[in-house]
């Protein structure tokens, strides 16, 4: 059923320790370790799709060998499992070491890497537990669906394994500390390999092993290359420039705020990866962050999630510097980031608005004064579009009462001046050609999200949870996948933050503490 096979083990040198003692790993690119079992597994959500990408026939749901394995609590034949050593930026400053400190990797299935998330403890897990609790684990499988079938580039989640195993955390670091249940979440990329793998290599000069890392990375993306010449490696960080751009445009078209975009939390293959404290905007508001660690620099807000993808960016390209021995094509990458993330942005954009790519670029006042009516009337991000695409807007005017109703209905204010909304959406119906007006419907609703996985809805789904109800959590994952389309049941998912929930903790106050 688990026929891993142990690529990655065999392609690089191990730490000639074993055992999960905290140590510096050095000269290896990970440490073998197994996971430490937990108490009474159950299986709380699978995915068929990802089951299927990996090839994998089984009755999850009856398998006791699919539960202990996902649980950790049982090894199969060619799993070697182990953790990675990588470094990284965090909040800007150079952190050394840090690497896989509760995430063990079982091996490969075909062209996927497997890795239990929460599976205990490593030698990177310095004086923590190694664990994920529950309620971490449910955000972390839910996102990672929710954004693949958003069409996200994301790390994707095969299981979600609920356990009677206990951690402590304080959530909030304020002195509360309690006793939570564990979980564990088995994700499945094609590579973990993150920024940070290498810029610990390269801070440590292990340019043998950097070279090596970089070789396999090409071999990853593209088969026909896999020797690390100084143009390959030029061309593997301009290809992580332009999609990493590309994938920033699509968070921020959605709205999703990752929360902590340190440099080991970005992934060589441009994908979504390490679900924490992450979030959508609902009030528009540019500096919001949901990260209550970062509340005070907001230094990973959604505006400024562009500008440090690409700080992080000049990170991996310092760390790669060695192996090409020029600064210009690596400045030449940057530099193309803008461009490509600005260019996916604006399509992106326009493709919301019923738009030609065009039209918006040529009138940059419409986005102007979008951005200006979306906060001065506090408007629900995903609602606004999703309702603007509902709306009537042929007539000249375009402000007959259920219309403007309909928009004024996604404001958090009170009493929102419609003026502003008025002039802008005159602006918009004048840039509308004929085309456009006939299909603006259908082809605004394919691009705009009617479902969003809002953290209250994750929060009341993990309530339910640990109150013992997990029909929530199944009926959750249900409708994350067809997000474009209306469900029958929208009145349950589809309506804005509830005010009781602004402040909650779970919603928009979250943690790294997970
Ligand atoms: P994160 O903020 O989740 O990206 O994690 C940053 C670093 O802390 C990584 O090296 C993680 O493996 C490590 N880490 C986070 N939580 C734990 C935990 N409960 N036990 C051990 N290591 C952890
Ligand atoms: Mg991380």
């Amino acid at each position: 059923m688990f026929a891993f096979e142990d690529r990655f083990t065999r392609h690089f040198p191990a730490d000639s320790a074993t055992g999960r003692e905290p140590r510096t790993v050095q000269n290896a690119l990970y440490a073998r370790v197994e996971p430490e079992p937990v108490s009474n597994p159950k299986l709380l959500l699978w995915s068929d799709e990802v089951a299927a990408l990996l090839g994998l026939k089984v009755d999850a749901q009856t398998s006791e060998t699919v539960r202990n394995v996902l649980a950790g609590n049982a090894m199969v034949d060619g799993s070697v499992p182990y953790a990675t050593v990588y470094g990284g930026h965090q909040f800007g400053h150079w952190a050394g070491q840090l690497g896989d400190g509760r995430a063990i990797n079982l091996g490969e299935i075909g062209d996927y890497t497997l890795q239990l998330k929460g599976a205990g403890r490593t030698p990177f897990s310095r004086h923590a537990d190694g664990r994920a609790v529950l309620r971490s684990s449910i955000r972390e499988f839910l996102c990672s669906e929710a954004m693949h079938h958003l069409g996200i580039p994301t790390t994707r989640a095969l299981s979600l394994i609920g356990t009677d195993s206990t951690a402590v955390r304080d959530m909030f670091y304020d002195g509360h500390p309690e006793n939570e249940p564990c979980a564990l979440v088995c994700r499945v990329s094609k590579s973990f390999l993150r920024f940070g793998h290498f810029e610990l290599l390269a801070q440590r000069g292990e340019l043998d092993l950097l070279r090596r890392l970089a070789a396999y990375t090409l071999d990853l993306s593209d088969p026909d290359v896999d020797a690390a010449t100084p143009e390959a490696v030029a061309g593997l960080f301009d290809r992580i420039c332009r999609d990493t751009a590309a994938l920033i445009a699509r968070w921020m078209a959605v709205g999703f705020v990752h929360g902590v975009m340190n440099t080991d939390n970005m992934s060589m293959l441009s994908e979504t990866i390490d679900y924490g404290p992450y979030g959508w905007l609902e009030k528009y508001d540019l500096q919001w962050t949901p990260n209550t660690t970062d509340a005070e620099g907001r230094r990973y807000c959604y505006a400024n999630q562009p500008a440090i993808a690409q700080w992080n960016l000049s990170r991996l390209g310092n760390a790669l510097y060695p192996l090409i021995e020029d600064v210009e094509p690596l400045q030449n990458s940057l530099t193309a980031f803008n461009q490509e993330f600005h260019a996916g942005w604006n399509r992106l954009l326009a493709a919301k608005l019923g738009l030609s790519a065009e039209v918006l670029q040529a009138n940059p006042l419409c986005y102007q004064q979008l951005v200006h009516v979306l906060s001065a009337l506090d408007m629900d991000f995903n609602l606004f579009f999703d309702a603007l695409s509902r709306i009537a807007v042929r007539d000249t005017d375009c402000s007959e009462p259920e219309s403007m109703q309909a928009l004024l209905g996604c404001s958090y204010a009170e009493t929102p001046d419609a003026a502003p909304l008025h002039a802008w959406l005159q602006l918009y119906r004048n840039l509308l050609t004929e085309s456009a007006l006939a299909d603006r419907g259908s082809s605004m609703r394919a691009v705009n999200p009617v479902f969003i996985l809002r953290n209250h809805l994750v929060q009341d789904v993990i309530d339910a949870a640990h109150a013992g109800d997990l029909q929530p959590l199944q009926d959750i994952f249900m409708r994350l996948k067809t997000p474009y389309a209306d469900s029958p049941d929208d009145a349950r998912w589809v309506r804005k933050c509830p005010p009781e929930s602004m402040h909650r903790a779970g919603c928009s106050m979250l943690s790294c503490s997970s």
